[in-house]
């Protein structure tokens, strides 16, 4: 089967070129000025377009219990609504609850995933509780292509490691070449200041925001990096949002310390202010880290065009606000924390990153594509469009003018942060492996096509 994208104009991390792709099969086999003599089974007109690396979203919670409800996406919807955005690979989280194996959380995920993936997936491990028998088990789980592990510093009696254990699974990712991937935010502080802001009767959805300070993302983040060198290993710092926290990343980049962190779409275009809303709608935005002033924003942007940034996710996690976010009217702790984003993030970082001229367009693929893609052992199979590669393909139209609500999205939620907000640049026709799975705005592909991502150690 062969397929040639025609006359688009290819963007890779490094390159930007007039190109026709030609794909056999599941991957490119060969890029030229113009393949004028080949006949293809099909041919797609790219012209006036961009023809880009499929996304790859490192940070996504499909299906995921939390404080007694579940993210409202499965592993279709999900991956579904991802692909209309032109992302075509995601690394969901598999969590070990306390008590169990590991062994036990990745079969579970599994399923979760299996037969239900549009697109390609791998997984990250939550590790809640490090035994002699789970270290064990982490140098398993990197032989079986799951190569990174998420640490919480956050969530006390329910997610969050003792420094110890921390450095312990450090040490190990240096022996077995996995990824530790931090939640820096003090955990302990942050408990405190909740209690504290219930018994005053602060119950409201900025309370969400005003118990979680920036400071304690701050301290976090330099311990997480503290750790880690000591531990003589990278570290790769989750859905960083606060301006303090980057500063502390900055630092220890600028000594030559291996420090990554990425940032997601909702720190970038939202802030505080957004916990104002009037009623109960603050709780579409609680998550965290929650959203901070909006003069973080740019300094965001600062950090992702200088690469103190290496990546946009989007932490996407998803709870209506009927049934679901509502279980926290009157108790702001009990709001089940996360927001939809998997399908807005291409068009948003294109629209204010590159039309703005924050980052370039060879920055934006980097971002949204080819660094994750490095930094979680899927380059040069994922993130860049080159022979060989897997044809995971995105023909963007950086002329499309999108209007984001929750009505026209595909995200099985009720709300859409970014409501009414118009947006320029999508993406157009989606390929996964060689497949067409979105074509004028229409998914195509199929529930199940997606397989198990064996990732790289570093
Ligand atoms: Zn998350």
């Amino acid at each position: 089967m062969k397929t040639l994208l025609r006359g688009g104009t290819v963007v890779t991390a490094t390159d930007l070129y007039r190109g026709d792709v030609l794909i056999e099969d599941e991957r490119i086999a060969a890029i030229a000025g113009s393949f004028a003599e080949i006949s293809a089974d099909r041919t797609i007109d790219a012209s006036g377009k961009y023809v880009i690396p499929g996304g790859i979203d490192v940070h996504t919670h499909l299906d995921m219990p939390f404080g007694g409800t579940t993210s409202a996406d499965d592993f279709e919807s999900g991956t579904v609504a991802a692909a209309h955005g032109g992302t075509t690979s995601v690394v969901d989280f598999a969590i070990q609850y306390r008590g169990q194996t590991l062994r036990h959380a990745l079969d579970a995920w599994r399923k979760k995933a299996e037969g239900k993936a549009a697109i390609d997936y791998g997984f990250h491990m939550i590790v809640t509780e490090l035994t002699d028998a789970v270290e064990g088990e982490m140098d398993a789980l990197v032989r079986e292509g799951v190569t990174s592990f998420k640490l919480f510093m956050a969530y006390p009696g329910v997610f969050m490691l003792d420094d110890g254990s921390i450095f312990r699974a450090l040490l190990r990712t240096r022996e077995n070449g996995g990824t530790i991937c931090m939640h820096a935010e003090n955990g302990g502080v942050i408990d405190v200041l909740v209690k504290k802001a219930l018994a005053e009767g602060k119950t409201a959805p900025k309370y969400h925001a005003l118990t979680r300070p920036a400071r304690a993302e701050a301290e976090a983040t330099h311990r997480a990096i503290a750790l880690a060198e000591m531990a003589g290993v990278p570290i790769y710092i989750v859905h960083l949002s606060a301006a303090e926290a980057l500063e502390m990343v900055t630092q220890a980049r600028d000594r030559g310390l291996p420090a990554y962190a990425e940032t997601c779409p909702q720190y970038l275009f939202l802030s505080y202010d957004n916990y104002e809303e009037p009623g109960f709608d603050g709780a579409k935005y609680v998550m965290s880290p929650p959203l901070r002033a909006k003069e973080t924003q740019d300094r965001l942007w600062r950090g992702l065009a200088s690469n103190d940034l290496q990546a946009v996710s989007t932490d996407h996690c998803p709870f209506c606000m009927k049934e679901q976010k509502e279980l926290g009217r009157g108790d702001f702790s009990k709001i089940p924390n996360g927001a939809p984003g998997i399908e807005t993030r291409m068009s948003l970082v294109f629209d204010g990153g590159v039309r703005t001229g924050k980052i370039g367009l060879n920055r934006f693929v980097e971002l949204t594509s080819t660094s994750p893609a490095k930094i979680f052992g899927l380059f040069p199979r994922k993130g860049t469009v080159a022979p060989g590669s897997d044809a995971d393909l995105v023909v963007f139209d950086p002329n499309r003018k999108v209007t984001l609500s929750a009505k026209t999205l595909h995200m099985k939620v009720d709300y859409n942060p970014y409501e009414g907000r118009e947006v320029t640049g999508a993406a157009d026709t989606v390929l996964s492996r060689g497949k067409v799975i979105v074509e004028a705005g229409k998914f195509v592909g199929r529930a199940g096509a997606g397989s198990f991502l064996k990732r790289n150690t570093r």
